[in-house]
Parts: structure tokens; C-alpha cells; sequence
């Protein structure tokens, strides 16, 4: 997608702090970060969010379990994996992204 700011950073148009790459996900550092660690897993394909995603359940599957390898390699054992799908529900970049954030307690329910 021409004006998707994470197909950008996918292409390396854009600058990001990289902590993890394949062939089929990227994950990155959060540009405005809500925890001490706070990093984004995106699929390098366009997929506007999960109600898209949900036709490759195998690249949902495999960005869930590099979530958890990252988190633990990261050191952050206890972390939230938030994928937010749809305006209401707070998505502002419409790429499928996961959000995993640790290093702080989190509240729940969320706000
Ligand atoms: P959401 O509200 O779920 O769509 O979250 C979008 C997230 O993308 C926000 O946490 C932003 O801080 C983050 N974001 C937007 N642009 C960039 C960027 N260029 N590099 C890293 N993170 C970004």
C-alpha cells in the first residue's frame, strides 16, 4: 500500500529500530512507547488489521509465537500482546500490528 507508513518501514523507506526480521514478519521498536518495552510485530504483507488477518492463520500463529520468543529473549517474561482492530477500538495505522508491551504492571480492563 503506497501510503502505509509500516509498508514504508517494511520497504526501509522509512527509519525503524529493528529487533527482529524474517521473510514474512518484522518487529520493531514503538516510536511513542506506553511501557519501558514496547515493541510492534507487524507482517511485512499489507493486512489491515485482524479481521483481514484472519485469512493466514498460520502468519497469526507464527507472529504469536515470535512474540513469545522475543519477550523472552528480552528478558520480560510477563508482557500484553494487544492487536487493536478497527478506529473504536483504537487502531490508528490500519497495518495489522500486535502490540507487546512490558516493564510495568498493566491495569486491566484496559481503558
Ligand atoms: P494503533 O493505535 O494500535 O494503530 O498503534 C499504532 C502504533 O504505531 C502507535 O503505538 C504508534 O506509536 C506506532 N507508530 C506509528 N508510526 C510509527 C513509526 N514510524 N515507527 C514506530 N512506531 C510507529
Amino acid at each position: 500500500m503506497n501510503d502505509c507508513v509500516f509498508c514504508k518501514i517494511v520497504a526501509g523507506e522509512i527509519p525503524s529500530r529493528k529487533v527482529f526480521e524474517n521473510d514474512r514478519i518484522l518487529a520493531f521498536e514503538d516510536i511513542n512507547p506506553k511501557a519501558p518495552t514496547h515493541i510492534l510485530l507487524i507482517p511485512k504483507k499489507h493486512l489491515e488489521n485482524l479481521n483481514d488477518g484472519a485469512s493466514d492463520p498460520a502468519l497469526l500463529g507464527e507472529i504469536v509465537a515470535r512474540s513469545a520468543a522475543l519477550a523472552k529473549e528480552l528478558g520480560v517474561p510477563d508482557f500484553r500482546l494487544v492487536t487493536n482492530t478497527g478506529r473504536e477500538a483504537g487502531q490508528l495505522v490500519f497495518h495489522l500490528h500486535f502490540h507487546l508491551l512490558a516493564g510495568r504492571r498493566m491495569g486491566w480492563p484496559p481503558g
